[in-house]
């Protein structure tokens, strides 16, 4: 179980969780199978406090630059981090058996309750099933160079956990809450053993009344530096947004809407950062029941032979499949999550999907 706290430097809840976590391994005898990992990401920055010093290091972990990184020299604090970091992973996974659970502890600008992100694959999703908050599916679809989707593509059981807003107590609370749950959830430890497992549960639980265990993400508001991008105040995550709400304003446009119905995730309220806002909407657990059967049943490999739709090579070998919206007109990108793919590329009526790694299996070996 490999944990990582603090990939932001403005977020030092994920940090300080894990301690209370080891303090309390340390004083206390429980029953424990595997190993446990927890590191600091951005070490450079949380030091100063701030989210990074020259670059996101949550968006460096793309695969053309990750190939380049032993011999990069941009004199950038990030590119130490990084591979300072992928080394300490590295570390972390040889010569340990599988299998590799990953959960990297985040937190926000805007007050919310705690919620966990995941990469959709049915591994993924089993793992996510056990931890009474709602989970969000799509996220890293929307972000470029994640560590998240690097881990999980290498074949890793992946979460992203947000646990409130970045100076709140209860963050760490939550934080701390979330590794007991996964550990108990990866079957490092059993709750009858360990009081704080079942403590975890309550808490999460508790802090989660009301929400929609699955959402999907369908929309990202991008901004940069010069967009003058300022949140209307009020926001917090999960609220529910008429179609048309003005939520934010920007010099160019001014108001700024949501184009429909959802809910709000991640809203910016902090100086730094591309993500403006993100709308999800709930999904049905009925639809989680049918892609399930869909996948199962290896559906995605006849679906080459729809109109529209042809097989090419993607990113890395990977086997991708283009689709012309104009004929395949009826065809929705939730058809191809159903089918565990995740989308890559958009241009105008063409689109390209990929098939998720390691979504019912996992690989015999990682490599990082
Ligand atoms: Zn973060």
């Amino acid at each position: 179980m490999l944990c990582v706290g603090g990939i932001h430097g403005n977020e030092p809840a994920g940090v300080k969780a894990l301690q209370r976590v080891f303090d309390y391994l340390k004083k206390n005898e429980i029953p424990m199978r595997g190993t446990l990992v927890g590191l600091s990401g951005n070490i450079r920055a949380l030091e100063v406090g701030a989210r990074f010093i020259d670059r996101d290091l949550n968006r460096a972990w793309k695969p053309m630059r990750m190939e380049k990184l032993d011999i990069l020299n941009d004199g950038c604090a990030e590119t130490l981090e990084q591979r300072e970091l992928l080394g300490a992973i590295r570390d972390a996974v040889n010569g340990q058996q599988g299998p590799f659970f990953f959960m990297d502890l985040h937190t926000s600008s805007a007050e919310g309750e705690p919620f966990a992100c995941i990469g959709d694959t049915l591994r993924n999703r089993r793992f996510a099933r056990s931890f009474r908050v709602p989970i969000i599916l799509g996220l890293e679809e929307q972000l470029e160079g994640a560590l998240l989707e690097h881990l999980n593509n290498a074949g890793m059981i992946t979460m992203g956990f947000e646990g409130g807003q970045h100076d709140a107590e209860s963050s760490i609370d939550n934080h701390e809450a979330a590794v007991w749950r996964a550990l108990a959830g990866a079957r490092c430890i059993r709750e009858r053993d360990c009081p704080k497992a079942k403590e975890a549960d309550q808490l999460l639980r508790k802090s989660c009344n009301g929400l929609p265990q699955w959402l999907g993400v369908r929309y990202r508001h991008a901004v940069t530096a010069k967009d003058g991008f300022a949140m209307r105040p009020g926001y917090r995550n999960f609220r529910q947004l008429q179609a048309g709400e003005v939520v934010a304003d920007d010099s160019e446009r001014g108001g700024i809407p949501a184009n429909y119905k959802a809910r709000i995730l991640l809203p910016l309220y902090q100086g730094k950062g591309t993500d403006g806002f993100f709308l999800a909407l709930d999904i049905h657990p009925a639809w989680l029941a049918i892609s399930r059967w869909m996948r199962r049943l290896r559906l995605d490999r006849l679906v080459h032979f729809l109109p529209g739709v042809r097989r090419v090579q993607g990113g890395h070998g990977q086997k991708a499949l283009h689709i012309d919206r104009r004929v395949a007109r009826w065809f929705l990108i939730e058809i191809f999550h159903l089918l565990g793919f995740r989308k890559r590329r958009i241009h105008g009526e063409h689109f390209l999907v990929e098939r998720r790694k390691f979504d019912l299996k996992g690989p015999p070996r990682i490599k990082l």
